[in-house]
This record gives structure tokens, sequence and C-alpha cells, in this order.
């Protein structure tokens, strides 16, 4: 039986809409997606939840406003207050973030997953070695593999050669792309659907064995029935605003997964009441909070040509810092140019010779997320000093291996430095800024532990298996259950703990 993908304009006639299966699923990301995809081939009936909308590949749009406007979430204004703000970017789409990321694929560092197991009774749920069977088979199904040097572009070649020229250890990025074009439009969502996001792979791949999306349709509270998690209530809107639409009401007859990401889970277990029990829901945000260089070279760049994220190096790992390549749209890139007027449109001209490349801080520091005022997020997040030394001291690297690769000049875009640097010498004065988070133009987007694990509900939210502790039938699959950051991108590890936690709820 295939199933469909619904949105307010299929059901805007009716009052409600009702509708039950097995398990319902809250978003439709890569936690989300890849539960469908293990329950709905393990036989089970699957309904999933999307606040965002379903938008086709033929309505995808190359500018970012359009882009913004239908695929990220507040149109990428979502930030965390602290002592900077500091934007928290996510995808509210269907196939949540993973349909505006970059492809980047790692695996869990197995060091860490050690910390999980010691500090967190992971190991039960989450041998290692399971871990890498469900990551063979996403490897295998999700098309990964390095990115082929005919879409390198100018952005990854040009890293790749500073980073070898300093002896640091880098590689081709492992994607989950097939048959890349190079269109370096991964932020605006994949124009020929080659990148295999949710939206491109799990999502469609549920439906045809029978799940039904509600796409336009915000989850705001739980059914319980027997004291078990029963369903889910809703309500369809556009994201942007405008008139609501008819409500949703699913009943699951076996369990509910939220898959709503580590923002948006807690505040829906908050909003019902569940999960609170040990003051730890919601607490303990984690992120990879990120800043990026950017370099004018004498030959062309071409940076709208490419692989969007191509090149990386995890050669400081050990010291919490990785750098990754990021070919950035012009409106993006625009932001972090120096200069107005004429000045600006000059560089605005020169941006074919420009190479943007990040570093991304494995951050000590603790934040929090809750229910805000009207229904909004209240997010707080501070770097710490020494995460703001650790981000000086990558960007400090980063800047060296631009000019060992032959940059003319950098634009460093840091308050306290000159606009232009033309040699390492003028980066003398980065060390001595304060560690102050507001003289970096940072972003998160990797987050993690709003609903952290534990077998203990006085010090956990969640059971290792994704089990909500105090109320049975209940699921978290995304990455607020997990106890720390890890230095690397977490989307294959989000999917693999989902296939888990789903393929445990279907028995296997
Ligand atoms: C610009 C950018 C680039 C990135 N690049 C990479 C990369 O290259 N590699 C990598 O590993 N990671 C990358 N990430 C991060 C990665 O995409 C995320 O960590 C991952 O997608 C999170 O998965 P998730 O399922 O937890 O949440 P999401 O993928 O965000 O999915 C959650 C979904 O739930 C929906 N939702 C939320 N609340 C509700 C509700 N109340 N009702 C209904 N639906 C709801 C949301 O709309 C969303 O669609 C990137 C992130 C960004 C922003």
């Amino acid at each position: 039986m295939s199933g469909a993908i619904l949105q307010l304009q299929d059901v805007c006639e009716r009052r409600e809409v009702t509708d039950s299966a097995d398990v319902v699923i809250v978003g439709t990301g890569a936690a989300g997606a890849t539960a469908a995809r293990v329950l709905t081939e393990a036989g089970l009936d699957v309904i999933l939840v999307e606040e965002g909308e379903h938008v086709p590949t033929a309505e995808l749009r190359s500018d970012m406003l359009a882009s913004f406007r239908r695929l990220w979430r507040d149109m990428g204004f979502q930030v965390a207050e602290g002592r900077a703000f500091t934007p928290i970017l996510q995808g509210r789409c269907v196939g949540g973030t993973t349909a505006i990321n970059g492809a980047i694929i790692h695996r869990l560092p197995e060091v860490i997953h050690q910390l999980w197991c010691r500090d967190h009774g992971a190991g039960d749920f989450l041998p290692y070695a399971k871990l890498q069977r469900v990551y063979d088979q996403l490897d295998e199904e999700l098309a990964v593999g390095a990115a082929p040097e005919a879409i390198l572009g100018g952005n990854n070649r040009l890293m790749r050669a500073g980073i070898e020229a300093c002896g640091w250890q880098g590689n081709l990025i492992r994607r989950n792309v097939r048959g890349c074009e190079g269109t370096s439009h991964c932020n605006q969502g994949c124009p020929n659907a080659r990148r295999q996001s949710m939206n491109n792979s799990y999502v469609p791949r549920a439906v045809a064995s029978g799940a039904r999306v509600y796409a336009t349709c915000r989850a705001e509270g739980l059914l319980r029935e027997r004291g078990r998690a029963a369903g889910v209530v809703g309500r369809f809107r556009l994201p942007l605003g405008g008139p609501p639409g008819p409500r949703l009401r699913v009943h699951a007859r076996r369990a509910v997964i939220v898959a709503a990401s580590a923002i948006q889970t807690p505040l829906l277990l908050a909003r019902a009441g569940v999960g609170g029990s040990s003051g730890l829901l919601g607490q303990r945000l984690q992120a990879h909070p990120g800043g990026a260089i950017m370099g004018l070279f004498d030959e062309p760049v071409r940076p709208w040509f490419g692989a969007t994220q191509g090149y990386e190096s995890t050669h400081f790992w050990p010291e919490r810092m990785k750098f990754e390549a990021v070919s950035m749209p012009l409106e993006l890139g625009a932001a972090r140019l120096p200069g107005i007027g004429p000045a600006l449109m000059r560089q605005l001209g020169a941006y074919g010779h420009v190479a943007t490349w990040g570093v991304q801080v494995r951050a000590r520091a603790h934040g929090s997320v809750r229910p805000g005022l009207f229904g909004g997020t209240s997010i707080r997040y501070d770097m710490t000093d020494e995460d703001v030394r650790t981000l000086k001291l990558g960007l400090r690297r980063v800047s060296e291996a631009m000019f060992a690769a032959g940059a003319r000049e950098l634009l460093p875009g840091i308050h306290g430095l000159p606009e232009r640097i033309t040699s390492l010498d003028g980066l003398a004065a980065l060390e001595s800024l304060p560690d102050d988070p507001r003289r970096f133009h940072c972003i998160a987007a990797h987050l993690f532990g709003t609903a952290v694990m534990g077998t203990d509900p006085r010090g956990s939210v969640v059971a290792p298996d994704g089990s909500v502790h105090g109320l049975p039938g209940l699921y978290v699959a995304d990455s607020s259950p997990f106890p720390t950051n890890f230095g690397v991108n977490p989307q294959h590890t989000i999917c693999a703990y989902a296939w888990l936690v789903a393929e445990r709820l279907a028995g296997g």
C-alpha cells in the first residue's frame, strides 16, 4: 500500500483530520525519517507529523531568501541569547535540517562512544559493533562516498593545498550524495535531488511503504490513554503564519516517537508535561559553534561551482576543533564582506576569487532551551572563555593554511582586527583579543543533550533505548539524548540512533 504526503492545502476544507497507526513520529529529519524507514519495512503502519512544508524539487529556488522562507526555521533567524546572539540554524520542512545541510557524513568517534558507555549506560543498547553495522547499511542506502575529484571546485581544492602545505592531515569529505553535479546549492535544497537528504531518500521510501506524512502541521501535545503515550495532537498552519487550518488528532497503537530535534523535542515534552522529573529536560544544550575565515586569491575560486563542502581536516580534533571548506551563497557571503557602498560592490565583484573555510569547535559550554512567550522558544547558550580561545586558535590555523595555499589577503570578519590582513604577522592581534564571543561571527548547527540519556531517572530524561522515563510508549530518537557533543558532524549518528530505537520498537 502506498501512503501520501498531505499538507494544509489538501485538508483546509476539514475541521479536523484524524488517523491512526502503529507508530506516530513527530519530525521528518534525520531521526524521524530513519525511524519511519525502519518501522515501515518491518511491517508497521506509520504516521509522520511535520511542522514544515513539503517542497518538491521543482519548486526549489536558488536565492537564499526563497530558501529561508520555505526550508529554514524562522527564516534562519532563530538565535540563542548569551553574551553574544548565536544563530541556531535548523531546517523546517519535510526532510528537516538534512534538506539544507552540507551532506557531510561522519561516524561517532570511538572514544566518545566509550565515554557514553562509561558515564551514561549507553553500552547495552548501543554496542559499538552494532552501531558500525547500522552505519554500513546507512552508507549503502544513502550513497555515502568521498567527494569526487571532478566536482571539487576551487574552494575545496585550495583547502586541500593549504592543509597539505601545512603538513596536517586532511581528506575529501564523505558525503551522502548520488552523482553530485557540484551546483554548490546544498543550503538552498539540492536542485537535482542528488543529495540523499531525508526528503530524497527515507521519507519517499517510507511513503512508498504506506506511511502518511502530515506536513505544515505542528505537533502541539501528546495523547495519553491508560498511563501510556497514545498519540499526538497538532494544528495545520503555514510555518510563517496565516490563518490556522484544521486540527490533527492521530492515535498510536504502539508508540509515539518524538524526533523534532534537540531544540524542539524538549519543548514538546515540556508542553506535554513529561520528562521533567530529573530537572534536566531542556538543560545541557551542547553544540559545535563555528566561525569562518575568507581569503582572497589571485586565481579564480568560483565558489558557485563544486561540492558545497568537499574537503575537511580533523587533524586537531583532539584539541576540540575541525576545519571544513564551505561555499557560501553570495547573499550570505556578502554579510561578512568588509566595506559599504562602492567598496562593498567592488568586493562583491571579486567574490569569484574568495574562498571560505570554517572552524567548528567541540565546545564545553552548556546552554538550555525552554518554552518562550506566545508559543516561542527561549534558547540560552554562551561559549565559555576556553571555547573562545579554541576558536581563536582554530581561526589562526585556518588562516595559516589559507596563506600556505596562496591567499593574497584574508578578510577575517573579526571585531578588533583589521578588515584585511596580508601576512600571518597581521594575525598576531588575534591572540590578544578578549575571549569575548561578541567579536566573532559564530553560528551553531549541531545540537545535542537536551533530553539526556541515562539508566537512572533521577539523572536523565530518557533511557539509553530512547524511552522517556515516566511515560511508557513515548520515545525520543534524535540527538536530544546524546550526552555530549563529539566534534564531528552528527547526522549519520542521529540516523543510526533512530534506526536502533525503531528496530527495538519493531521487535528486531
Ligand atoms: C546549514 C546546516 C548544515 C549542516 N550540515 C551538516 C552536515 O553536513 N553533516 C551533518 O552531519 N550535519 C549537518 N548539519 C546538522 C544536521 O543536519 C542535523 O544535526 C540533523 O539534521 C538533526 O536531525 P534531527 O532529526 O534531530 O532534526 P532535524 O533534521 O532538524 O528534523 C527535525 C524536524 O522536526 C520538525 N519539527 C520540529 N518541531 C516540530 C513539531 N512540534 N511538530 C512537527 N514537526 C516538528 C522540524 O520542522 C524538522 O523538520 C547541518 C545543519 C545546518 C543548519
